[in-house]
């Protein structure tokens, strides 16, 4: 669906100049932004995916995204629709980020960075439709995750103007390329939680394997976040050759414990080579566990492993005496314990502050 688009401005020439993502795309007539989702109509610039979503909705387990420390167990009522500002080479969602709008509607006819004919129908929805829609899931929060949120500004900031009335939360899954102008209005609006890649502390590896200039921005939009109370965690998908070295870890590490503090969550996950496969090898178990041994070290509280088994890296544990407070095999409890005050039963240390919401203790999504 078309709209006129938030945060722009007219330049000479009916050129227009975006400021939803760091990209900050400078837009001829007639063209679209590196996202393929923002237009210029003669000088005026709208958005062309608002309320257009790749399918009406799933519901999946919180923990999916990833978010562990955040209302664990729920259900996200997740959605997502299409492009992205970045390009990764390694992008396992590249069907729905790298694809275009104007291919809507097409049936197994296009081709898309050829990788093969696809086809593509988008569900287009309003606001009131989707918050009605995740009433009746019974989800208690919502996330929009697959493809990158960012690009969909004027929607989540619709939607989450309308599900804030109903008291679902809502969640960012989502690369962090943001401005200061989008970042102040998503916290104006009242996100809740976000999950933001940190996919490396090295502005060549986003120039080489993201298309993008920097890391800067996303490191900024995690700080903001943190410091007006938005609940944040970190994911790192480790890349063999790519951002594996121990001293990269350690800066990643050391940069979160500094800037974001020690209770965020930081995730570290297995890569498998998929779209462009700039590794042909998948991250090993060995690589991981001493990410994982590297962040706990320097002192940050909840370290996590995803996309393979680990036997310490699905669990969180109290900071303070090492208590297990909730296991988890895949993305179900093994075990929850936990006061209802959410003070560790071992020593009683205070965990509210760090493991936020209610905790769901009997998942409905047990399936997945
Ligand atoms: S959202 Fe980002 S990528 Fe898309 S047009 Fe705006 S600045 Fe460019
Ligand atoms: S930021 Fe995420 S969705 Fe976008 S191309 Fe990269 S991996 Fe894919």
């Amino acid at each position: 669906m078309k709209i006129k688009a938030r945060l722009w401005e007219e330049l000479e020439d009916h050129k227009v100049k975006c400021q939803v993502c760091a990209n900050r795309c400078v837009v001829l007539p007639g063209k679209v932004g590196i996202c393929r989702t923002r237009k210029n109509f003669n000088g005026e610039f709208y958005t062309l995916i608002y309320g257009s979503l790749i399918s009406s909705g799933s519901l999946d387990p919180i923990e999916k995204k990833p978010l562990y420390n955040f209302w664990p167990g729920a259900t996200a009522y997740s959605i997502a629709s299409i492009g992205c500002s970045f390009k990764c080479q390694n992008c396992q969602n590249w069907s729905i980020s790298q694809a275009n709008p104007s291919d809507n509607g097409k049936d197994g006819t296009y081709d898309l960075a050829g990788l093969g004919n696809r086809s593509m129908s988008l569900i287009e929805m309003t606001p009131e439709e989707l918050v009605k829609k995740v009433i009746r899931s019974g989800a208690k929060t919502l996330a929009y995750t697959y493809n990158e949120p960012l690009i969909w500004h004027e929607w989540i900031i619709d939607t989450t103007r309308l599900l804030k009335k109903e008291n679902i939360k809502t969640i960012l899954v989502t690369n962090g390329y943001s401005t200061p102008e989008a970042t102040k209005e998503l916290i104006d609006v009242g996100i809740d939680a976000a999950n933001i890649d940190i996919k490396s502390m090295s502005d060549e590896f986003y120039k080489k394997i993201c298309g993008v200039k920097s890391v800067k921005p996303v490191l900024d939009t995690a700080k903001e976040f943190v410091l007006k109370g938005i609940h944040v965690e970190i994911t790192n998908l480790i890349i063999p050759d790519l951002n594996d070295s121990e001293d990269e870890i350690k800066e990643l590490s050391n940069w979160i414990l500094k800037n974001l503090g020690k209770d965020t969550p930081l995730h570290f996950s297995a890569y498998h080579p998929d779209f462009k496969a700039p590794s042909e090898k998948s991250t090993p178990y060995d690589t991981l566990n001493l990410a994982f041994e590297i962040a706990k070290r320097i002192g940050l509280n909840f370290v996590y492993v995803g996309n393979i088994q680990h036997n310490k890296g699905s669990n969180t544990y109290c900071p303070n005496c090492s208590h297990l407070i909730l296991g988890r095999s895949g993305y179900r409890f093994t075990k929850i314990d936990i006061k209802d005050d959410h003070k560790c039963p071992n020593c009683n240390y205070d965990l509210s502050k760090a493991i936020k919401g209610e905790i769901n203790r009997h998942p409905s999504h047990r399936f997945f």
